[in-house]
């Protein structure tokens, strides 16, 4: 018999964080691989995040356990953050704060998701969500959008995949792995319909502030009081303030779903390492400079690299707004070069061309491929040479 749950039988790992491993370890063997698997900014945390957090440690604030929610003046920080970005603040009881987004959206799942609830998620959608619904007995109920709605649902597939079941729908904007963003008419569309139906909207806002090229952010909790109700705000500091490893992740909500969300954060990690608290305040209150300097660093790599890519034979893409991937659809190239799969294709990239990208099948889009630009441009452009000159051999 076997030792294992069946819960883990039936989950997939990762495939981002096994991309990147999997690059890391052939990295180890001495093979010159470019990575361009994760979505982690590769600068630095900013100097005043880094002082703030060394200062709590020597002042000794660091090393006691905080309440299991968070520190009161990390959750006044992002209020304080909340009103200046999302135009509304909140008190204290609407704020938790876990390790890492991805933590946050675990326990938001856990806190809603009773067995056989169904969740709408469109895809291509990040690779975490799908197996973490499941791991919570849920039911992910998932769609195709399409190239030419740029990859964003409407409120009619929506319609055609809601059940008496369905309990919340995920959207995330700008995306992962496509960084289109939904604009204000599509979100006051769905949010009309969600209202309606009474289904609750969770919004992964985790690339908000890395939109590029005139786009805007529009955050579905923005747009009305009824909306703000309705939705369970996601975010954190990882990828605007380049903090991956600090693991800081928030949710804002109604109060009841707050503390839903903290006593399962209470039962299984405790508070989010103290001192990542208190960078994260840094963070959010501090001088903002450094990130309008990366969010251009970004906008530069995306403007050099998107058209270099779009002229690699059988890529087609779609210009992204925000986040920093590049998704192309790669039909045509697998065609070229005798594959059907693109994983397998993905790993003859890795093989030939010594560059590791994701395969799009964890984002369930089984034509695309996605590229990572949070890497230095001669990095980038190295990489998209050598896929350019795989694909003319
Ligand atoms: N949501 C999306 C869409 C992401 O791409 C990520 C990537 N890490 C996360 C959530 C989780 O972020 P973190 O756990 O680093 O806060
Ligand atoms: N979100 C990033 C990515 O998609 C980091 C890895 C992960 O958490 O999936 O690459």
């Amino acid at each position: 018999m076997t030792k294992l749950s069946r819960r883990v039988l039936e989950m997939e790992e990762s495939v981002t964080l096994a991309a990147s491993a999997r690059a890391m370890a052939l990295k180890a063997e001495g093979r010159d691989i470019l990575s361009l698997t994760l979505g982690e900014p590769d600068f630095v945390t900013p100097e005043n995040i880094q002082d703030a957090a060394l200062s709590s440690i020597k002042n000794g604030k660091a090393s006691f356990y905080t309440a299991a929610s968070g520190l009161p003046e990390l959750k006044d920080a992002i209020s304080t953050y909340m009103e200046n970005f999302y135009g509304y603040a909140v008190p204290r009881n609407q704020v938790v704060v876990a390790t890492g987004a991805k933590f946050i959206l675990y326990a938001a799942f856990a806190t809603l998701i009773d067995p056989g609830d169904e969740v709408i998620i469109p895809t291509p959608c990040w690779v975490s969500y799908v197996d973490q619904v499941k791991m919570l007995d849920g039911v992910p109920v998932t769609f195709q959008t399409t190239e030419e709605n740029d990859f964003k649902a409407t409120v009619a597939q929506l319609e055609a995949a809601r059940t008496d079941k369905t309990k919340l729908i995920l959207l995330n904007s700008p995306s992962n792995p496509t960084g289109m963003i939904y604009s204000r008419d599509e979100l006051e569309a769905i949010g009309n319909w969600a209202l309606e139906h009474d289904i609750l909207i969770l919004a992964d806002d985790i690339y908000g502030r890395l939109v590029y090229n005139g786009n805007e952010f529009t955050a579905i909790s923005s747009l009305s009081e009824a909306l703000r109700k309705q939705t369970i705000v996601v975010n954190g500091v990882s990828k605007t303030y380049a903090m991956t490893g600090w693991r800081v992740g928030f949710a804002v909500a109604e109060p009841e779903i707050i503390a839903g969300i903290a006593k399962i954060v209470s039962q299984t990690t405790s508070n989010l390492t103290a001192v990542s608290q208190y960078a994260a305040i840094e963070a959010l209150t501090g001088d903002q400079s450094s990130i309008e300097i990366m969010r251009q660093a970004f906008e530069e790599r995306l403007n050099t690299i998107y058209p270099l890519l779009a002229e690699v034979p059988g890529f087609e893409v779609i210009k992204p707004q925000g986040a920093f991937y590049l998704f192309p659809n790669v039909k045509k190239a697998m065609a070229m070069k005798g594959f059907t799969d693109v994983t397998d294709f993905t790993n003859a990239i890795l093989e030939e061309a010594q560059v590791a990208l994701v395969t799009g099948a964890g984002f369930g889009a089984p034509n695309n491929i996605r590229l990572s630009y949070a890497s230095d441009m001669e990095t980038l452009k190295e990489a998209v040479r050598r896929i350019k000159a795989f694909m003319e051999k």
